[in-house]
């Protein structure tokens, strides 16, 4: 029932990769959204189709700095670079971004009494010893690497928001969502779905990293947008924290002969240095996702991976 209303939405980094299609998704479903973004990562781009929609608004606002606004129902708090290249870029940005930045928007949620939900990250479980990770494993993090900014900045922010529902009875959710991809990710992203779709298309070198044998679970964009609308829209009584991927595993070595073989691509493999606390395996649990949200992915990773290789030819203007 409650879903069916048409209700003012605030998207923090609606710009972003994931950002432009929740607004989207939003938008379609009748809601009026107030995408807020400071265009770190983010493009205007990604939101053109929405720009002259009367219910999309767009803010260009850091979330650092306190955002006052009146009548807001719900909040997705998704501002926060999420590459690892760009968090690392200005690192005491990203911890200000989880930390400073979270608790100005859980102040606005609490002055508007508006539901708020945090785009959380399988990174709260670092280099899990674990697999596959459910929601109760507390993680294996390195507080003092380069990857820390973001990933105990991210564990910070789901403690603000939990201390904010105890506090002040907020009405939270808690979404970990493990790799995603998909259009709208930027050419530069340099994650390893766009890094290796850009290389293979235009006859660079695969970049590997390590030996390849590291895994991940990579989901398609909008299998994470329904899971995330769907946790917005469950009972406040779950709050989360709730996992959101594919809990379909791959080898990055893998990966990178699936985009050759998809994109029909010559291009060679070059074997890099792999960077240090990253991850050796991923892998989602999703029981919880799908007892308490009736969800999970449907998307086969190759479905996925050739829509993503048509965005990014089209983008690049490639045949
Ligand atoms: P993205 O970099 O494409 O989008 C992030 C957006 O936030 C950008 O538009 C950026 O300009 C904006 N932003 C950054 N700092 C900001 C600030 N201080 N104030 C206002 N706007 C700011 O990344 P994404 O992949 O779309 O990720 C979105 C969210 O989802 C992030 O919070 C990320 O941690 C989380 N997440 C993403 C993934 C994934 O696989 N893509 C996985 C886990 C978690
Ligand atoms: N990776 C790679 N080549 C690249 C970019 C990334 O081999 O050009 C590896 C990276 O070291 C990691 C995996 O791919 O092992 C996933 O990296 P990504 O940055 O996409 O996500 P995250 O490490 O945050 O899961």
């Amino acid at each position: 029932m409650e879903e069916n209303k048409a209700k003012n939405i605030l998207v923090s980094g609606g710009a972003g990769f994931i950002g432009s299609h929740l607004c989207k998704a939003l938008i379609n479903l009748g809601h009026n959204v107030i995408c807020l973004d400071n265009l770190f990562t983010g493009s205007i781009k990604n939101i053109s189709n929405l720009k002259n929609n009367k219910n999309f608004e767009f803010v260009n606002h850091d979330i650092i700095q306190p955002y006052f606004r009146k009548n807001i129902h719900e909040i997705y708090n998704l501002a926060c670079p999420a590459s690892p290249i760009h968090y690392q870029f200005n690192p005491i940005k990203t911890i200000k971004t989880c930390t400073v930045g979270v608790i100005n928007m859980l102040g606005l949620a609490k002055s508007n009494n508006a539901k708020i939900l945090q785009a959380s990250t399988s990174e709260v479980y670092g280099d899990p010893n674990i697999h596959p990770q459910n929601e109760i494993y507390n993680g294996n993090v390195n507080p003092i690497g380069k990857r820390s900014c973001y990933d105990e900045g991210k564990r910070c922010a789901e403690t603000l928001f939990m201390d904010y529902y105890r506090e002040h009875k907020l009405k939270i959710k808690l979404v970990r969502i493990f790799n995603s991809y998909g259009p709208n990710m930027a050419n530069n992203d340099g994650r390893v779905v766009s890094n290796f779709i850009l290389q293979a298309i235009t006859g660079k070198k695969l970049t590997i990293n390590g030996d390849g044998n590291q895994t991940r679970s990579f989901q398609y964009i909008d299998d994470l947008i329904l899971g995330m609308i769907k946790m917005m829209n469950s009972n406040d009584d779950f709050i989360g924290p709730v996992n959101i991927g594919n809990p379909k595993e791959i080898s990055i070595n893998k990966l990178a002969h699936t985009i050759l073989r998809l994109t029909n691509s010559k291009s060679k493999i070059i074997y890099n240095d792999l960077p240090i606390d990253d991850p050796k395996r991923r892998n989602p649990c999703i029981v919880l996702a799908k007892n308490k949200l009736n969800w999970s992915p449907v998307y086969k990773l190759e479905d996925g991976l050739l829509k993503t290789i048509n965005y990014f030819k089209k983008i690049n203007e490639i045949n």
